[in-house]
């Protein structure tokens, strides 16, 4: 495995080699963003000093260069996540941007008062307030499916609540807060068997598994570049060639349309129907250059040692006495959410951080998951490719320091 030489996946992260506060940096938040491997920075440094061009409209040689990479990228992602065309890699800003799309698209053309949008209850509130803001004003209800004590999904309640009157289900493959991961191929089953489409959130997904959409015969899929280790200002939305072509644009603009009048205009094919404008040209390169990264090592080896890496963490958490963990799932990846009995994550955080260590607290963007399990919010530690067992039992002696720091 590649995981042999790990200090030459590290040399690769040059954001890695750093040090916070007087120790060296440990970069454990992840789920919020990953770190940019040399060859992702390269590809936007070249764009930019090389061929920087709008694409789509240009005969001359920058433009069609830019082109022919801005192109190459969509193919690349179409491959990652073998979908079956390339042109169902609609790229927008990310996962926020995605789902928002998504939410006026379908929204628009399928949905009317007395439908109802599926959701969980661990969703962010990128899968929340989207179908709020688009749905309420025209009667679509949100319902919500609930997860156990153990953070994971209850599929007797998801089976129950399947019944006409949905019309998406949407929910996130992996949990950004708990991370738990939902039995995804099993929930597009269940819903498919009552002709129910299904929108899934991989924002936490994407960069720690293999995703094959055809297998899981998803219809809508929705991810961050920034959150696979390619830029941010970039994501994809893919979706099943049918529903991309039932759906209305979003936006208007240039390059989504074939012909303009005054009086009306008609729509270009997929995938620019669902692009109007220039672009986040530069981002959608590296995001590319992102997905050759991944591949080299291998996704399946990704998800093999993060599994490992994992374990360890969530071992080892759950020795601390004081320490809630907040999420059991059996199926883990990712993060691990926990608090500690008395104290205030965001002092926890700030004593981690005094020692170089980087982790998230708050809410997570998860409000409605808090309220469940009647907490403010959680420390967050979030896996990447690239850290280490050593960085693991670093950060668990730095979160025992901070603990006997309060206590004192
Ligand atoms: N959904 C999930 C599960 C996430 O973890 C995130 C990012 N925290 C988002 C949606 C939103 O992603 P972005 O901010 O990149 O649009």
């Amino acid at each position: 495995s590649i995981y042999k030489d790990l200090s030459k996946i590290r040399s690769e992260f040059p954001v890695l080699h750093q040090k916070v506060n007087g120790g060296p940096l440990i970069y454990l938040d992840n789920a919020a963003t990953t770190q940019k491997p040399l060859s992702v920075i390269h590809a936007v440094d070249e764009y930019y000093q090389c061929y920087n061009s709008n694409i789509h409209r240009g005969v001359h040689h920058l433009s069609q260069k830019a082109t022919l990479a801005y192109e190459g990228s969509r193919v690349k992602i179409a491959r990652f996540i073998n979908a079956r065309y390339s042109h169902e890699i609609i790229f927008n800003k990310g996962t926020t941007d995605g789902i928002n799309m998504m939410a006026y698209c379908f929204n628009k053309k399928f949905l009317k008062k007395g439908d109802v949008v599926l959701i969980s209850a661990m969703e962010h509130h990128a899968n929340i307030v989207p179908w709020q803001i688009f749905g309420q004003e025209n009667g679509v209800e949100l319902r919500v499916v609930p997860i156990d004590a153990s953070g994971e999904l209850n599929m007797d309640a998801f089976r129950s609540m399947l019944n006409e009157k949905v019309k998406l289900v949407s929910v996130t493959y992996v949990s950004n807060t708990l991370g738990t991961v939902n039995p995804v191929k099993e929930i597009i089953k269940m819903a498919h068997r009552q002709n129910i489409p299904v929108l899934l959130d991989a924002a936490q997904a994407i960069a720690h598994m293999a995703i094959d959409v055809q297998e899981l015969d998803v219809d809508f899929m929705v991810f961050s570049g920034h959150k696979m280790y390619g830029p941010t200002g970039i994501g994809v939305l893919y979706a099943k060639e049918t529903w991309l072509e039932a759906m209305p644009p979003h936006q208007g603009g240039g390059d989504m349309i074939k012909e303009v009048t005054f009086e009306r205009s008609t729509y270009n094919r997929l995938p620019y129907k669902f692009e109007a404008g220039t672009p986040a040209i530069s981002s959608a390169i590296g995001l590319g250059v992102a997905v050759d990264y991944l591949e080299a090592i291998g996704m399946p080896e990704i998800a093999a040692y993060e599994h490992e890496l994992t374990a360890h963490l969530i071992g080892s958490l759950t020795e601390i006495e004081e320490l809630r963990l907040i999420g059991n799932a059996k199926n883990h990846a990712g993060a691990a959410s926990f608090v500690i009995s008395g104290h205030h994550n965001s002092d926890i955080g700030e004593l981690l951080n005094q020692q170089g260590i980087a982790v998230r607290t708050g809410h997570h963007c998860t409000q409605p998951l808090m309220k469940i399990f009647n907490i403010k919010g959680t420390v967050r530690a979030s896996l990447a490719l690239y850290n280490t067992h050593t960085e693991i039992e670093d950060f668990i002696s730095g979160l025992k320091n901070a603990i006997s720091i309060l206590k004192s």
